[in-house]
């Protein structure tokens, strides 16, 4: 029976600080037909936006209003998602359905599915749903799915981007031209080739596979860690050396790109025990999770010289506050949380937020590989890849960012 009624709760990150675009650098984004593993492209029976636009942002709203208007269900579309007072917190309680994203979380806690009665549906607008408490998804019947696939090559590209940015020593060296200088020995002490490093992977999923293929023609020794072993005929393609555990990878690696999710099994992976297993000077490149690092333990490598450089889009919380130890660490290149959210990407998980809500107004079964928790239990994709618990905690941090702001 189709659902009536709805009211649909988005979380999106502001728009930007210049106005929505009028204009764009191009004029369009590559139409794919299908993912490198075979799966369909997001497949909802129609879409209200043009493909490269922006989407992301809350004058975006994912090209959703249309759709959901027209079928009389509400539409509340936000940015403001941390604290108390927030519209987030005032909206949800009696929210049907959730969508958010992991670039600008809404971070749903157990205390907060206790205040949303109605909630059935978290949409992650995205990959990885560790912002929402999966352990109380499963607790409170709450579906919970995401948009698997639909950014995982964007994230790869800068994956290999960062590997190579941080090996070169690319941003100081650009930070030279803009200050007016031509410093080329301050710029290349530095600066080192990735041909012949070794190169490693936690985890070779969807992310990890394709970093592994995009790094292989840069003549390096690739490795990997994962919970499943890749098919034979893939590692000897790649001439990929498996490990049997993160520990022994590490120990051999110049450069370590972390590409799991974010659940109990690995919060904290990358301590101070682990960092100090990595060869001095390795280069460590997180787009995975902030919270898969420890903050100050990373800090505290890079001041020491163990680590060379550190890199990624990923913080815990985000927005991160301005005292975040990861703004102001030496020989890092972090950034928001952008790889995941280019335009391509945004059009793919803005249909495929799209496709989910007309499965669920109808009442057909959503894509199995978009599910993470189904019914009380983690399924699809969650069921391969997550563990049960959550690893939301702390997320009040995230405040702080608004404090600072409005200070
Ligand atoms: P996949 O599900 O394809 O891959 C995840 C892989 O991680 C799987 O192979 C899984 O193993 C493996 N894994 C799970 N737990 C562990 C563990 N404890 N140790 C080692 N490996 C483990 O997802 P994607 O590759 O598409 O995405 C991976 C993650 O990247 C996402 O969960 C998300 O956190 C992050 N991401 C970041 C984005 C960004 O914008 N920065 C955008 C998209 C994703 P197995 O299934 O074999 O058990």
């Amino acid at each position: 029976m189709r659902k009536e009624n709805q009211k649909i709760l988005c979380v999106l990150y502001d728009d930007p600080v210049d106005g929505y675009p009028r204009k764009y650098a191009r004029d369009g984004i590559p139409e794919l037909v299908r993912y490198p593993d075979g799966q369909t492209m997001p497949s909802p029976s129609a879409t209200d936006f043009t493909p490269g636009d922006l989407l992301g942002s809350v004058s975006g709203e994912l090209g959703l209003r249309k759709f959901i208007e027209d079928l009389g269900h509400t539409f509340v579309v936000t940015s403001d998602k941390d604290g108390p007072d927030s519209v987030l917190e005032r909206e949800i309680v009696d929210a049907d359905v959730v969508i958010s994203q992991p670039f600008w979380p809404a971070y749903i806690t157990s205390d907060l599915v206790a205040k949303a009665p109605n909630l059935k549906l978290a949409i992650t607008a995205g990959i990885g749903s560790d912002h929402v408490d999966l352990q109380a998804a499963i607790a409170n019947d709450i579906t919970v799915v995401e948009v698997t696939y639909c950014n995982s090559i964007s994230v790869a590209e800068h994956v290999v981007m960062m590997i190579l940015a941080l090996v070169r020593n690319y941003i100081p060296s650009h930070d030279w031209v803009l200050k007016g200088g031509w410093n080329i020995a301050d710029c290349v002490s530095r600066s080192y080739d990735v041909e012949g490093m070794q190169v490693g992977t936690v985890a070779a999923g969807r992310i990890g596979l394709a970093v592994l293929q995009r790094m292989k023609p840069f003549d390096v020794k690739l490795h990997y860690y994962d919970r499943h072993r890749l098919p034979v005929e893939v590692e000897r393609e790649l001439g990929v050396t498996f490990h049997d555990s993160v520990e022994s990878m590490v120990e051999v690696c110049d450069v370590v790109t972390i590409n799991c999710p974010l659940h109990p099994e690995t919060e904290h992976l990358f301590d101070q025990e682990m960092i100090s297993r990595m060869k001095r000077g390795a280069y460590l490149v997180n787009t995975a999770r902030g919270k898969i690092c420890d903050r100050n333990a990373i800090a505290k490598a890079l001041e020491s010289g163990q680590l060379a450089g550190y890199a990624g889009d990923v913080w815990f919380p985000q927005p991160a506050p301005k005292d975040h130890p990861w703004r102001t660490m030496p020989n890092h290149g972090m950034t928001p949380h952008t790889s995941g959210t280019s335009l391509a990407a945004q059009a793919r998980y803005a249909a495929g937020v799209r496709e989910i809500l007309e499965c669920w107004f109808d009442d057909n079964p959503i894509r199995e590989e978009y599910l993470i928790v189904e019914a009380g239990k983690l399924a699809g994709a969650g069921a391969h890849s997550y563990s049960e618990g959550d690893a939301t905690g702390g997320s009040e941090e995230a405040a702080k960012f608004k404090e600072d702001a409005e200070r």
